[in-house]
């Protein structure tokens, strides 16, 4: 689960964050909808633990993980996060890269060599495993960070516009590779896009963010047919 109660996040005085109450269940895939400036960067970084709450309580299945006064470093939170710009280590290949995820696991070199094959196989990149960052096209990038992201197996996926440099073909083609990864692991997900279409094809859940507070939260047929304020119905308007 994650769970959000009554957060807030000020950098210097812009509230990037106001009162956040959010639950998700396990293994259910909640994206983030909201214009520019809304917060869901700062939302998905505070999950991550890359940035600290003001005031409220961040639990992560079931621990708590910052309550603005005492915080879990983001490597101890259990969770993986996939960014627009893909962020791969230059110096190392598609498997170094990978197997960058896998450092603090106490495996075998046998067996990080078999989870980093699997996970390089399931985005379809065996054959490029020995290839550095800058001799892959973009998608192919977004793969290896996906692949890395896997790798650990963690309870929490997070993913901030991942699919927003590349083309339209490959967005779709990535998308679903992306919901199958995710329910395969059975990892929880949450997911920023600014893509209404894209949103609507991967949520169990959708929030919309507005301002730094939460205008709606739940399945997509109700923020579509029920939307809760004017706002959300002019946001998340499919033709609009
Ligand atoms: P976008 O869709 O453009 O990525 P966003 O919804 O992700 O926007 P955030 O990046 O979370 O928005 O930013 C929320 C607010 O906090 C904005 O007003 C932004 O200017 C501000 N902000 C974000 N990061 C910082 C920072 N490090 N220092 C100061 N202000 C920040
Ligand atoms: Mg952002």
């Amino acid at each position: 689960t994650v769970h959000l109660r009554q957060v807030s996040k000020h950098y210097g005085r812009t509230a990037a964050l106001t009162d956040i109450d959010l639950h998700v269940e396990p293994g259910q895939f909640l994206v983030l909808l909201g214009p520019s400036g809304s917060g869901k960067s700062t939302l998905i970084r505070t999950l991550a633990g890359v940035e600290h709450l003001d005031r409220g309580r961040l639990h992560l299945g079931g621990t708590l993980m910052d309550d603005g006064r005492r915080r879990l470093p983001p490597e101890r939170r259990d969770l993986a996060m996939v960014f627009q710009d893909y962020a791969l280590w230059p110096h190392l290949t598609a498997a170094g890269n990978v197997d960058y995820a896998l450092r603090r696991r106490k495996l075998t070199a046998a067996e990080a060599g078999r989870r980093r094959a699997e996970a390089l196989d399931r985005v379809g990149l065996a054959h490029l495993a020995g290839r550095y960052p800058h001799e892959l096209s973009g998608g192919e990038q977004q793969r290896v960070a996906l692949a890395r992201a896997v790798v650990g197996n963690p309870r929490l996926l997070l993913f901030d516009e991942p699919l927003s440099n590349l083309d339209a073909d490959l967005r779709e083609r990535l998308r679903v590779e992306i919901a199958t990864l995710t329910r395969q692991s059975g990892a929880t997900a949450v997911y920023i896009t600014h893509d209404q279409s894209e949103a609507f094809a991967l949520a169990d859940v959708i929030g919309v963010l507005d301002k730094g507070k939460l205008v709606q939260l739940g399945p997509p047929e109700a923020i579509y047919h029920d939307p809760a304020t004017p706002f959300v119905a002019r946001f998340t308007g499919l033709s609009g």
